[in-house]
Formats: structure tokens, C-alpha cells, sequence
């Protein structure tokens, strides 16, 4: 008795452990079909993208310098105030506490609020960096080594061994009322560490990155070439929503009409950088997201508009 009793536990065993492996083996299976995409957002542009195999970063902008005396600065950020005309230095302590690993980081334009803080990350996380050429002298003169560099200008699309990217031409928000232009490029390794103000564009991207189960459409400004765009079909599209974009022709309907309605839109680059994590960011969702939601809901009831939260993550089956 004990001994049938010892025999039908191991069957029960074995057919608990097929079971189990069985379950195991689908839900593997399940999972590569059914990663969802996770985006964490830095603020500014910055963002930490994964779909459990690849990390990406787009514009990882950490330190939220404590820039100028202008609006934007709350009396109640007791930190040292930082001028244009001084040499940026970055918030290692907090950048170490948001970042431990990245495979791939995706670098707009040079201007300090998406690539002052990518030297130090680069160097931390041993990164592939995707960005313009001013970026790639800007990140050699930080001593980045030239074998994770990838100079891009805009129509390439590269395969990487798990991960493949279309980057495409751009151009930068129409800031100071539609007077700004800056042709200035880094042909040759600056010296550094650069001054907040040596941060040039140096040229605009967007990129198409593709991930397990869905393509995501990036920016990093709020403008964009209107024929660059044609044809694509992203499920998630970044949008650049602030103030700048307002004095832009249509720049609502032009960017969904050409991006094919987007099923998923997330404003980038609408809150105020210059104040740490934990200040209200209240007064930019009231401002600017709100009116934004409201009219991709008339232009394109379908499509979701999620806001996002400092530090926090969106999921996305
Ligand atoms: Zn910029």
C-alpha cells in the first residue's frame, strides 16, 4: 500500500512537473509574443524604454540644473544656481539612483537638456549612442570610446543584433518666436567638459524604434519635417507638446495626419526642467496637455492620449 501510495505521489509528481513545464514553456511563449513595452519618463525628453529585452534611452536628462533666475526657478529649490556661461556639471548621485543598465541610447540633438547628462551614462553603462555627428565629437571629447559611438545625419535604419532603428531627419522647436536658427555643428572634438551654452543642436533627429511588439515614433522638439514622415505608421507616437509649437501651421493635424492616427500619443518635453523631480508640474498639464488631449480627441477620437508622470512608468500590451 505504502509502496502504490509512493508510486501514484511520483506520478502526481511528474505529471505536476509536465504541468508545470508545460506552463513554463507556453508562458515563455506567450511573453515573446506579448511583451508589453514599458516607458519610464525622465521629464524634458528623457526616457527609459524597454520591452523586457532592450533598454533604450531617448534624451536622458537627469539633472534639471537649477538654470538662471528667470520664470521657471522656484525660490524653493535650495540648489546652486547654474548660468549659461557655466560648466555643467552632472547630478551623478541622482543619475545612478534612476539608471543601471541601458543597451542603446538615442540622442536627438546636442543641446544640454538632452546630452549633458549621456556622458556620464555612456560611460556607466557602456551604451551604444545613436545621435548626430556633433553629438558623437561632443561624447569623444568626454573620452566615450569610439566603438559605441554611432554618427548618424538621418535616412539611415541599422539592425543591431537585437534591436533596429530607422533615424530620421528633423529639424528643432521654432524657439524665440520663430527667430531661431543655429548651423553651428562640432566637426572636430571640442574640448572638454563643455559650458551649458557649448551644448549646441548641431542638427535635429526623430527615430523610429522598433521593439518586440511595437513601433514607437520619437521627438524631441516641437517641430518636424512633414515629408520625412510620410508613410510611417507608428502605435506610439512621443509627441513634442509645448508652447513652441503653437505658432506652427496646423502642427496638431499635420503631425497625426502624417504619423497614420497613432493608436497611443505621448506628449515629451512639455514640463518645466529647470525645477527638480517632486516640484508640481501641475500648471504644464493644466497648460498645455489638457488643450493637446482635447484636440487629438476631435482630430482623432480613437487614439489615447496618456500623460505622463515624473519617474513613472507607463505599460503598454
Ligand atoms: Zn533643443
Amino acid at each position: 500500500m505504502k509502496t502504490l501510495t509512493k508510486q501514484s505521489m511520483q506520478n502526481t509528481r511528474g505529471l505536476f512537473n509536465f504541468v508545470v513545464l508545460f506552463v513554463m514553456l507556453t508562458g515563455l511563449a506567450m511573453n515573446a509574443q506579448n511583451n508589453p513595452v514599458k516607458l519610464k519618463y525622465f521629464g524634458t525628453a528623457g526616457w527609459e524604454i524597454t520591452d523586457g529585452d532592450i533598454t533604450v534611452l531617448v534624451d536622458p536628462y537627469i539633472t534639471r540644473a537649477k538654470l538662471g533666475t528667470g520664470p521657471g526657478v522656484s525660490s524653493d529649490d535650495t540648489r546652486e544656481t547654474v548660468l549659461r556661461s557655466d560648466i555643467f556639471v552632472s547630478d551623478t548621485l541622482l543619475i545612478d539612483s534612476l539608471i543601471t543598465k541601458a543597451d542603446f541610447i538615442l540622442v536627438h540633438h546636442s543641446h544640454f537638456d538632452h546630452l549633458a547628462d549621456v556622458p556620464y551614462i555612456a560611460k556607466k553603462t557602456g551604451a551604444k549612442v545613436i545621435g548626430t555627428e556633433t553629438t558623437r565629437n561632443i561624447l569623444r571629447g568626454y573620452g566615450i570610446p569610439e566603438e559605441q559611438l554611432y554618427p548618424v545625419q538621418g535616412g539611415e535604419d541599422y539592425q543591431f543584433e537585437n534591436f533596429s532603428v530607422q533615424v530620421i531627419p528633423s529639424i528643432h522647436s521654432a524657439l524665440n518666436d520663430k527667430h531661431y536658427i543655429d548651423s553651428r555643428t562640432y566637426t572636430e572634438t571640442p574640448n572638454t567638459p563643455l559650458k551649458v551654452s557649448e551644448f549646441i543642436e548641431g542638427n535635429s533627429l526623430m527615430f523610429l524604434a522598433r521593439f518586440a511588439n511595437h513601433t514607437i515614433l520619437t521627438m524631441a522638439s516641437m517641430n518636424f519635417v512633414e515629408r520625412e514622415l510620410v508613410g510611417q505608421e507608428p502605435d506610439i507616437l512621443l509627441a513634442g507638446v509645448n508652447r513652441s509649437q503653437l505658432g506652427l501651421y496646423q502642427y496638431n493635424e499635420r503631425l497625426l495626419k502624417v504619423t497614420n492616427y497613432p493608436k497611443i500619443i505621448i506628449p515629451t518635453h512639455w514640463d518645466n526642467f529647470r525645477l527638480p523631480y517632486g516640484f508640481s508640474q501641475q500648471s504644464g498639464v493644466n497648460q498645455k496637455l489638457r488643450p493637446f488631449a482635447e484636440d487629438v480627441k476631435r482630430l482623432s477620437p480613437e487614439t489615447n492620449v496618456i500623460i505622463p508622470t515624473h519617474l513613472g512608468t507607463i505599460t503598454i500590451e
